[in-house]
Parts: structure tokens; sequence; C-alpha cells
């Protein structure tokens, strides 16, 4: 029986790990499919306190990590496939079928990249189109690419692009960017990214790579295909509830529903991060929800 088990390995399952295992709870955590969530795929991280240079994701998740394990956090690569929070104790299933049952849950299972659901997007996964620039920019050296979505994240992966990439074609379906000014000039600045604005892609073009992106301009319904060997996909991104529904409760948009001490409506299970938080999914802000989260459940587990 585990006094605590996290589900999720970003920034707020470890930042949990981190003040659960100081406290000596000896937390289990489970990372899911991939170490670090998604910051482990982000290249560089200028907006982390405490970095006066740039940290790379992947470096800052993993020092997160071993930090959490230092002390003692048990840190599994393993995917939770099933919960009962129904009653105590809360069990968790993993998807290889080991069932562990524990006194509290932290769910911070975090946040996966919203997909376009248009034709073609699916099929050419990994063939042309790709959520993650740091992964996959590499194969499309010197070529024209299409980045679609006009937030932060599509600002700072088309300026990861533009050291590898010939041009960057950002398709954004309004006629202004969602993104922080500092993002959009530092873009501008690298003279390789043109905006096509009021536009939305319908189709992604191709057999077995892809080979076009075709749009329609949302004001004139005016319709072409742009020619382009990649698109990258960032326009937000859906919380990982679908495992707790029916057990937590979740807002109109899918985010778990957490009071200002993190508790779900299931005493002794808390949520943390890009799960519950869709206002300000920062690394910063993800850590200190993970270290109220942690926090709580101490309390929770003491009966004060
Ligand atoms: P976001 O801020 O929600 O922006 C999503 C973008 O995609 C918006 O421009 C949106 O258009 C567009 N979009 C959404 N659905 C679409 C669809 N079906 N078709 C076409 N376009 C669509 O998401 P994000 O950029 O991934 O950022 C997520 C959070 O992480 C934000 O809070 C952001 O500030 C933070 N973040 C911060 C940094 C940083 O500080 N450097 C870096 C990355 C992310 P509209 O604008 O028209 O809604």
């Amino acid at each position: 029986m585990r006094e605590v088990v996290i589900i999720g390995g970003g920034p707020a399952g470890y930042a949990a790990g981190i003040y659960c295992a100081r406290a000596g709870l000896a937390p289990l955590l489970f990372t899911g499919k991939e170490m670090g969530g998604q910051i482990a795929l982000t290249d560089t991280i200028d907006n982390y306190p405490g970095f006066a240079d740039s940290v790379g994701g992947f470096d800052l998740s993993d020092q997160m990590r071993r930090q959490a394990e230092r002390f003692g956090t048990e840190i599994v690569q393993d995917v939770v496939a099933k919960v009962r929070f129904t009653e105590q104790p809360f069990e968790v299933t993993t998807a290889n079928g080991e069932t562990h049952q524990a006194k509290s849950v932290i769910v911070a299972a975090g946040a996966s990249y919203r997909r376009l659901g248009v034709p073609g997007e699916e099929r050419l996964v990994g063939r042309g189109v790709s959520y993650c620039a740091t992964c996959d920019g590499f194969f499309f050296k010197d070529q024209d690419v299409v980045v679609v979505g006009g937030g932060n994240s599509a600002l700072d992966e088309a300026i990861f692009l533009t050291r590898i990439v010939k041009h960057v074609n950002i398709v954004h379906r309004r006629d202004e960017l969602r993104a922080d000014k500092i993002l959009q000039n530092k873009a501008m600045a690298t003279g390789k990214v043109s905006v096509i604005w009021d536009s939305v892609v319908t189709e992604i073009v191709g057999d077995e790579q892809v080979t076009g992106a075709r749009l329609r301009n949302v004001k004139t319904q005016e319709e072409r295909v742009i020619e382009t060997p990649a698109v990258f996909i960032f326009i937000g991104f859906v919380p990982n509830t679908d495992l707790f529904k029916g057990q937590l409760d979740v807002d109109e948009t899918g985010h778990l529903i957490v009071d200002s001490r993190q508790r779900t409506n299931i005493p002794g299970v808390f949520g943390a991060g890009d799960i519950h938080d869709s206002r300000y999914r920062q690394v910063a802000t993800a850590c200190g929800y993970g270290v109220m989260a942690a926090l709580e459940a101490q309390r929770f587990l003491s009966g004060v």
C-alpha cells in the first residue's frame, strides 16, 4: 500500500514527487509512455526562473526527474490504464496489468496536442505531419515547411525551425497572432517566416509522404494547395482526462475541476498542472501546482 501515487512525469508530477519524497511518503510516480511531458520535447525554455541563460527543455525535465529520484521518488515509465477512486484504498492499474493501492493520488497527467481533424492528418503522421519541431525539423533541412497555429507554441517552434529549414509559412485562421509580441518580433527578425492570414488547413495532401496542404481563406472562401513536405501543427492542447471521466469531475472543456487547494471531488485525489489549468499553462505554474498538491496530500494523509 502506497501513501501516494503520482500519475504523470512532467513538471507538475516531478515537483509533487520532490515534495512528497522529502516528506518521507516514498511516492510511486508513473511517467506515461514518454518521460518528461511536453517540456522534454521543447528546444529551449527562456522563462523558467533560475536560469539566467536558456535551458534546454529536455535538460530541465531530466534535472527535475533526477531531483525527485534523489529524495526517493520511485519513477516508473509506464502508462496508467485504469483507476478506481470510488473507495479507499484507491487502485491504479498500469498497461501491463499491475495494480497498485494508494491512500492518495496526485493526477498530473498533462495534456496532449490538439489535432486539426482534417483528411490526411492521421494517415500522414510521421510522414510529414508533425507535432514536434525539435523531433522532426531535422528531416526538412533547407526546405519550405508549414506551421499551423498562431499561439506561443506555433511561434516558438517556427523560430526553432528557421535554424534548419529554408522558410516557414505560418497558417493562421485569423488576421492577428495570439502569440506574445516578443516571439512575433523574434520570428519576423529571422527573415525566414511569413504568415498566411485568415486561412485554415482543410486537407493534408500526399500518398506516402506529405506533398502539400490544402488551404481555405475564411474570408474569401478561396481554396488553394500550397506545396510542402511538412506540416507542423501547434494549435493548443487537450487535457488528458479521458481515463478519469465518470470518477473525477471535469468542466465543459474536459479539464479536471480542482479547488484552490488542488482537491478534486474525491477526498484524497488531487490534480496538478495542465490537466486542470487552461489559463496559465507555464512550466513554473505547473511546478507550483505540483507542490501545492503534494502539500495537500501530506495534510490529507496526516488527517489535518
Ligand atoms: P494556444 O495559446 O491555445 O494557441 C493555439 C493557437 O492555435 C491559436 O492561435 C488558435 O487560434 C489556433 N487554433 C486553435 N484551434 C485551431 C484549429 N482547429 N484550427 C486552426 N487553428 C487553431 O496554444 P499554444 O500556443 O499551444 O500554447 C499553450 C499554452 O502554453 C499558452 O498558455 C502559451 O502561452 C503557453 N506557451 C508559452 C510559451 C512561452 O512562453 N514561450 C511557449 C509555448 C506555449 P486563435 O488565436 O484564433 O484562437
